[in-house]
Formats: C-alpha cells, sequence, structure tokens
C-alpha cells in the first residue's frame, strides 16, 4: 500500500492569501513548502482510492488516473470542494463514501453528476474496497466527521482528520488494533490553548504516544504552526514528522 500526501494543509492553505509570516513568504519562494488543503492518495493493486477531495484541481489530477474510490472524512468546503467541478465529468461514475450528513457540502448531493454517493457510512463497521479493508472511525469536529482505518492485510494507517481529541470508542478501537502509521490532525501551534475543532502540536503528540504506532505525520497544518516551527526550530520525537505535500509513504 503506497500513501500520497496530496495535500497537508489547512483551509487557508500554505502560503495564505494576503500574510507575510516568514512561512507564506518561504512558501512563496520555495513551491515544496506549498500546503494545499489536507487529502491523501492510497494505491494498492494499481487502485487508486483518494481521502478527501479538497484540490482545486482535483479534476485535472484525476484525468491521469480514475480513482476507483473516494473516501471523504466530512463536507467542509477544504474537503469537498474539488469535487464540484470533478462531478461535471464524462465516464463511470466514480463511487462516493463519507459520513452521513445530510447537508452536505452546496449542492453536491442534489446534482451529484458523476459521483456516486454511498450511503453514510456507519462507525466501525468496515467497507471493502479490493483488498482495502477501510473501517470508519467517529471524529470530534463541527460536522459529523469520519477518520478511516485502512489495512491491506499487513499494514495498518490510521487517518484522524479533521478532529480535536479523539472519541473514547475510537481510541479504544486504535489502542487495539494497533496501527503502523498515524496520519493526524495537528492545525495549531501549542500558543493554541483549548481549541475546538482542531487539535494543536501537543494535543496531536499525547494521542500517538498513546497509540504507540511506529511512525506517524502531523497534517492539515495552518501557516501559523509552520511559522512556529519556523522560529522555534521545534523538534518532533523520534518516528513523528510533518507530512509535506507530495511525499509518498510505502507500507
Ligand atoms: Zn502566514
Ligand atoms: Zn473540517
Ligand atoms: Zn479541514
Amino acid at each position: 500500500m503506497k500513501l500520497r500526501f496530496s495535500g497537508t494543509g489547512d483551509s487557508g492553505q500554505v502560503p495564505c492569501f494576503g500574510c507575510d509570516c516568514l512561512a507564506c513568504q518561504r512558501a512563496r519562494l520555495l513551491s515544496c513548502h506549498r500546503r494545499e488543503p489536507c487529502c491523501g492518495e492510497i494505491e494498492l493493486d494499481g487502485d487508486l482510492i483518494l481521502i478527501d477531495a479538497g484540490r482545486m484541481d482535483l479534476a485535472a489530477r484525476c484525468e491521469r488516473q480514475r480513482p476507483a474510490a473516494i473516501l471523504l472524512t466530512h463536507y467542509h468546503a477544504d474537503h469537498v470542494q474539488g469535487l464540484l467541478h470533478l462531478r461535471w465529468g464524462r465516464g463511470e461514475s466514480i463511487p462516493v463514501y463519507g459520513p452521513k450528513d445530510p447537508q452536505g457540502c452546496a449542492d453536491l448531493h442534489k446534482n451529484p453528476g458523476i459521483l456516486d454517493f454511498q450511503p453514510g457510512l456507519k462507525p466501525f463497521r468496515p467497507l471493502q474496497l479490493g483488498r482495502l479493508e477501510v473501517t470508519p472511525l467517529p471524529l470530534n469536529h463541527s460536522k459529523p466527521t469520519l477518520g478511516y482505518a485502512l489495512s491491506d492485510g499487513v499494514n495498518r494507517l490510521a487517518w484522524l482528520c479533521d478532529t480535536v481529541g479523539l472519541p473514547g470508542a475510537t481510541e479504544s478501537f486504535l489502542t487495539e488494533w494497533r496501527p503502523h502509521g498515524v496520519v493526524i490532525d495537528a492545525t495549531h501551534p501549542d500558543s493554541y490553548i483549548a481549541p475546538r475543532n482542531h487539535n494543536n502540536v501537543a494535543m496531536a503528540l499525547e494521542i500517538i504516544e498513546r497509540i504507540q504506532p511506529s511512525r506517524a505525520w502531523l497534517t492539515h497544518i495552518s501557516h501559523e504552526l509552520d511559522a512556529d516551527f519556523l522560529a522555534t526550530s521545534r523538534t518532533l520525537p523520534e518516528g513523528v514528522e510533518l507530512a509535506a505535500d507530495g511525499s509518498d509513504i510505502l507500507f
């Protein structure tokens, strides 16, 4: 199973429009430091499965390979806005899985085009996509939101975005399931005390410490967090890193 981080930013992205903080200046100069909306691509047995769809160039990217399925974590714009264009494409429909959220986003459910929205996933009820087993995990966010436990039968990866903390049942599942890798929301620097919808770095690290994966990646990163790392040269515990757009992880 291969995971590509196709976007690792928050909804404002990096650089953030009109901001001249050091992180935004750096991202304008060096494209490797830019961050698109948080999303990922899983490749397994030649199939491409997308996790979230917030990149505005989603349709162009899908020209390279048509996704076999799209998994949505939730219906905030930064996770689905690429679908508003992709849906008007041609050819076979693309199955889209996500949480039960009748409101969805804009008119996506009313005018789905080629997107085949499946009934809302039930927490902890696994879905099989080829060889990939996908278990939906409830998260804490301002809209109905699911993380995903992904297994190819050998390797286990948990995708936990967007969330602040974890519901007890999700944490118990993960402690028992023992993922090799965890990708987790760490939107804010620690100066954000008691954030309401996203983890700060300390909160994400506490969760990682409790779940004990061999590797973990912080994602959904704001320009403020990048600026904080630049200003403080902060280091992360062994096995934990800031995710970067375009990087591939082989499991
Ligand atoms: Zn900035
Ligand atoms: Zn969100
Ligand atoms: Zn988000």
